[in-house]
């Protein structure tokens, strides 16, 4: 039921966080007339999407491409930035060995690239995966080999992602793996395998190319868009603090009332009909006044997160590749991915005879990496640079260093088990809305976070949109329709037709309409009699030992008749389950290699 005019009216919309979760909700706020305050404990706004500005360099946390599949959230990026948000080709390629691959991996490219021995043995061990897979499937390692051979995994994905999470990809669970590649929806594929045979591969290579091989970026960066969104939200009303930290969030009952900020060195509390949450869950969980209860926050202690440095250094020379970005999986330098951010957008970088790169590096908080002095960061950076010959010591003029904590939620049985714990009690509420990425503690890139708030923006004026469900399934990035429509009725019949056929009960219906064929047009030639009596069906007798057109001869038929229809109806079946399976395992595989494609950007 939604709110009415009125009641929408007295809202006042309190939103934590000026990422694109917050920004997006303050917008969609403001076209809806609702008040909204935004609080953001930084100076500056876009939260993981900010762009970050020095003398004159810009560059963001890990390079964000702008895609998305939900047609209005790309409506509004354009509408937000127009001709400044630019199209881009991406170019990327994974640095192993001394050479460059194409990444997503190009058949031909990759097996060249690596030498006919290595070639051999990569086919070899790609064979004896799919002949003898590892089971029980349990851990990534296994996970991946299974679909691509040990060689495969070892070259061109274990180091990353060993980077990347800072634990041996044998203690990370297989689970995880076809988490990251869900969203594959094995009905989607099914329909494109069955109902456009012509074309459908070509179509959905040319979608998945596409999304994976352009990408819009604003001409300034990513935090060029937020700052464009936050302009509008102010334009409609919308106020929106910076240096704003949210200290306390007070509530009572099941409602939250209001928020303990600190700004400008003071504490001030501001009262709300709503809370829109996009700070880390785990944080605002302890923030909550009175405390929550200790089964909660302990849950929330166990939510975990992989952290993130990135170092920029300024390179006195017009190119240095011709890549967006390139992941190193050389286990000899600690950098995971390196970005180019003169490639990503030309206005990136004040001169053209310089470039910018930034160099990423995966840490926890507190860790070495973490905790080294900037200084010694540049310097460790700018080896690395040297070492996998992208510059010369004399070319690096200068360097900065940006720490981003919580910049992946870990999907680890634990915190998955105490999400949910979390997600139970805090779905109570009746005006609490946890949105964006940190704010749910789920992989959401910058189009999910702003679903998240569109929804959230349409639940304060009345909707019931479950948010935890964006990014978990297709139909809540786009308009919820609750009856059912043509593409549901068309799903039900596919579901019906490769349904499994029972083999028994089918064989025993073809048995009993065989014996009952035979019964009648034998009883039928009796009736009709003659001289020369059915001289056709009699030849039955030849297979049918005993058989004759008489009433007996009709009894005995019926019975030969089932026994024929059962054991023909019973191969059909069989065979007719067997193939479909074997369509569908076809069809999930090649759905499932297409998802995997462009894997390590999802990281
Ligand atoms: C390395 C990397 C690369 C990425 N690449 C892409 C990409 O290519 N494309 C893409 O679409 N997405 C990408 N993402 C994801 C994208 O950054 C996030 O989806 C997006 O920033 C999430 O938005 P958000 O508003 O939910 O959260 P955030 O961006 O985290 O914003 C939350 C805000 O809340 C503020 N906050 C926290 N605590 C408080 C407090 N107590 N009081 C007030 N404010 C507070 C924070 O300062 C922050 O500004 C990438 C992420 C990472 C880490």
């Amino acid at each position: 039921m939604r709110s009415s005019a009125g009641e929408c009216k007295n809202k006042k919309v309190l939103i934590i966080g000026g990422g694109p979760a917050g920004l997006t909700a303050a917008y969609e706020l403001g076209r809806a007339g609702i008040k909204s305050v935004v609080f953001e404990k930084d100076e500056i706004l876009g939260g993981i999407s900010r762009t970050i500005r020095y003398k004159d360099y810009l560059f963001d946390i890990g390079g964000h491409r702008f895609f998305t599949k939900v047609k209005a959230v790309e409506d509004l990026w354009k509408d937000v930035l127009g001709d400044a948000f630019l199209k881009r080709e991406r170019l990327s390629r994974i640095y192993y060995n001394g050479k460059f691959f194409y990444y997503p991996l190009r058949m031909f490219n990759a097996l060249f690239g690596l030498g006919i021995w290595s070639t051999v043995r990569v086919v070899a061990s790609y064979l004896r995966a799919r002949l003898k897979p590892i089971k029980p499937e349990e851990t990534l390692d296994q996970w991946v080999t299974n679909r691509f051979g040990r060689r495969l995994f070892e070259t061109f994905f274990k180091t990353y992602t060993e980077k990347v999470w800072g634990i041996p990809c044998q203690e990370i669970s297989a689970a995880w793996a076809a988490q990251r590649i869900r969203g594959l929806s094995l009905m989607a594929a099914l329909k494109n395998a069955l109902l456009k045979p012509q074309n459908s591969g070509e179509n959905n290579r040319h979608v998945i190319r596409t999304l994976i091989d352009e990408f819009f970026y604003p001409r300034l960066g990513p935090g060029m868009m937020w700052n464009a969104v936050a302009d509008r939200a102010r334009a409609s009303g919308a106020l929106i603090h910076t240096g704003a930290d949210v200290r306390g969030i007070r509530w009572k009952g099941r409602t939250v009332e209001a928020l303990e900020v600190a700004q400008d060195g003071r504490e001030v509390v501001v009262a709300g009909t709503d809370v829109i949450c996009s700070m880390p869950l785990a944080e605002a969980v302890a923030k909550f006044k009175p405390p929550l209860p200790e089964a909660i926050r302990e849950a929330a202690g166990r939510l975990r997160y992989r952290d993130f440095l990135t170092v920029a250094l300024v390179i006195k020379k017009r190119e240095t590749f011709p890549d967006n970005w390139i992941y190193v999986h050389d286990p000899g330098v600690k950098v995971g991915r390196i970005q180019n951010f003169k490639n990503w957008s030309p206005d990136m970088v004040p001169d053209t005879e310089m470039t910018c790169l930034g160099l990423e590096y995966f840490c926890f908080e507190g860790d070495a990496l973490w905790t080294a002095p900037d200084p010694d960061l540049i310097e460790m950076a700018k080896g690395e640079v040297v070492a996998l010959g992208f510059a010369e010591p004399g070319d690096i003029i200068d360097g900065t260093v940006v720490r981003m904590p919580k910049a992946y939620p870990v999907y680890d049985s634990a915190g998955m088990k105490s999400l949910e714990v979390i997600r139970r009690f805090l779905g109570e509420f009746d005006n609490f809305h946890p949105v964006g990425r940190n704010g749910q503690h789920k992989y959401n890139n910058q189009d999910h976070s702003m679903v998240t708030g569109m929804r959230a923006a349409e639940n304060v004026l009345g909707a019931h949109h479950d948010l935890w469900r964006v990014n978990e399934e297709p139909e809540y990035h786009e308009a919820i329709a609750p009856e059912l429509g043509p593409e549901e009725t068309l799903e039900r019949v596919l579901a019906g037709s490769l349904a499994k056929m029972d083999t028994l009960a089918f064989a025993a219906a073809l048995g009993s309409i065989s014996a009952l064929l035979v019964f009648l047009a034998t009883i039928f030639l009796v009736i009709k009699g003659g001289t020369v009596v059915g001289p056709n069906l009699r030849l039955l007798g030849q297979y049918f030992i005993g058989y004759a057109v008489t009433v007996k001869g009709a009894l005995i038929g019926s019975l030969y008749g089932f026994a024929t229809g059962f054991i023909f109806g019973g191969l059909f079946s069989a065979f007719r389950n067997l193939m479909v399976r074997m369509f569908i395992y076809r069809t999930k595989k090649r759905a499932e290699i297409e998802k995997f494609k462009d894997f390590l950007d999802r990281y």
